[in-house]
């Protein structure tokens, strides 16, 4: 059967893991695969709004929190983190995953 994609859109497989755990799209809130869902980390900052605005001013640095979220495909296509790419390309690692995998620089 001809697949789209190398990894047919997961990191699981034959010989890698059995069922992976689920996790909630933090958009949309479907369930998805924890190894399809796209994870992003992101900073967010412990006060918000124009409490934050003020203490900008004031020139105080506020702290951040690590929040891990995940998005299933169709979320993260809107959103820009992962485009879509062609036929061809497809097949290969994303390039930013190629770096992290083989430490180039
Ligand atoms: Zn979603």
């Amino acid at each position: 059967m001809p697949y789209k994609r190398k990894n047919r859109g997961r990191s699981k497989g034959r010989g890698k893991k059995g069922r992976s755990e689920t996790v909630h799209c933090s958009n949309c809130g479907r369930l998805i695969p924890a190894d399809k869902a796209i994870k992003k980390v992101v900073w967010v900052p412990t006060v918000t709004g124009a409490m934050a605005k003020e203490l900008e001013k004031a020139g105080t640095v506020i702290p951040r929190k690590r929040v891990i979220r995940y998005y299933c495909v169709s979320c993260a296509i809107h959103f820009g983190i992962v485009k879509i790419r062609a036929r061809e390309s497809r097949k290969e690692l994303p390039e930013e995953l190629f770096y992290r995998k083989y430490r180039v620089k």
